[in-house]
């Protein structure tokens, strides 16, 4: 007799670490390597957010606030919605989790655009349901061939504008066309981690599109812009709060340590400096698609804070190439490397490491 894992998990991939930027340093032999692979921001927290840190550290013996009520009441404020209407999660990847596993089970479709967030086909297999994916088109979602696509069984739709890892966006009236399609008994998650990079009017705000419909949720983290992935602290957002109270019932209890939540806090005083901070990587970001596509390297346009070489069957050999000169970037193997935009001389080496591979 022996345990069995179910199914669908014994059928997942084990978890393989990536390489470290300091590993590839020591093997390269090089002062430092450059990690452009996980679209975190190339800055260190605000000096506001530091202290606020370092002030809670001193009381994590005890356990932190479970219901988050004091960055709950911020974000309320914030965002001119009820607290009811509000959930706090360990990232926003901890809330797709939460959603798929209050909403869906056995037997249920989950619908979303592919290629798109890599941890969504993992969260649905874990929650039991099904996934379906739906082919980009141009490397942006297909609002109609996602619309074809909805079943009887659909029973949630993740919708990532800007979609990783294309950084494309769907614009408003394909978005509002798409949830028109969509019943009112199917489940829209709006992923909009990177929303604070989009400068382009014509790309929708969830929370726009949430008000007056029912079955709209909107994702957002403080990981991106506010510069907090390694704390963990996401949130949701939505008109209706039973999205809020269903969500909040599979919240792993203790889940948003007190210094994601005093992080998170002080980091929404200091809006800002954030917004400052994605100015120049929004710039940075339009100057390495610019140099990109004068080298025959044309990018979709991005609206987030990195970009998507499309390069196919080259994706591996270009990221091997590029990390055999320190910087490391994200290939998705027979379909393209995403490069996440770093500071201004990270970027220039990322560009050194292009110029080289086209010319080599
Ligand atoms: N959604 C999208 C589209 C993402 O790219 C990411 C992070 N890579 C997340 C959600 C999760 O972010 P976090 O859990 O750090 O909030």
């Amino acid at each position: 007799m022996s345990v069995h894992v179910r199914p669908a998990i014994a059928g997942l991939a084990a978890y393989k670490p990536g390489r470290s930027a300091a590993d590839l340093a020591r093997e390269l032999g090089l002062p430092e390597a450059i990690k452009l692979a996980s679209n975190e921001v190339a800055y260190p927290p605000l000096p506001s957010v530091v202290a606020a840190i370092a002030e809670a550290a001193c009381i994590v013996n005890r356990y932190p606030d479970n219901g988050s009520l004091a960055l709950t009441a911020a974000l309320a404020e914030r965002f001119d919605l009820p607290v009811e209407s509000l959930a706090v999660g360990c990232g926003s990847v901890s809330l797709c989790q939460q959603l798929l596993q209050s909403y869906t089970g056995p037997g249920d479709e989950v619908l979303c655009a592919w290629r798109s967030f890599e941890a969504y086909p993992l969260l649905v297999t874990v929650a039991g349901a099904t996934l379906r994916p739906v082919p980009l088109r141009e490397h942006t979602h297909d609002p109609e061939a996602m619309a074809a696509a909805l079943s009887g069984h659909t029973r949630v739709v993740f919708i990532c504008n800007p979609n990783n890892p294309t950084g494309t966006a769907l614009g408003t009236a394909e978005m509002s066309r798409l949830l028109d399609a969509i019943g009112p008994d199917v489940l829209v998650v709006i992923d909009e981690a990177y929303r604070e990079f989009v400068t382009d009017p014509d790309i929708p705000d969830g929370r726009e599109l949430m008000r007056g419909r029912a079955n709209v949720c909107v994702l957002r983290t403080f990981s991106k812009a506010y510069g907090l992935a390694g704390l963990r602290v996401g949130y949701l957002l939505s008109d209706n709060p039973e999205i809020a109270t269903a969500v909040r019932k599979t919240y792993v209890p203790f889940s948003v340590s007190t210094l994601a939540q005093v992080a998170a806090l002080a980091s929404l005083s200091a809006e800002q400096e954030m917004r400052e901070r994605c100015a120049a990587v929004v710039s940075e970001r339009d100057r390495v698609s610019a140099v990109l596509a004068d080298l025959g390297l044309p990018v979709p346009r991005s609206h987030a804070n990195f970009v998507w070489l499309p390069l196919g069957e080259d994706a591996a050999g270009f990221a091997g190439f590029c990390e055999a000169r320190g910087v490391i970037v994200r290939p998705f193997a027979g379909d393209g490397a995403r490069v996440t935009i770093g500071r201004p001389e990270e970027n220039d080496a990322f560009l050194r490491a292009t110029r080289d591979w086209r010319s080599a």
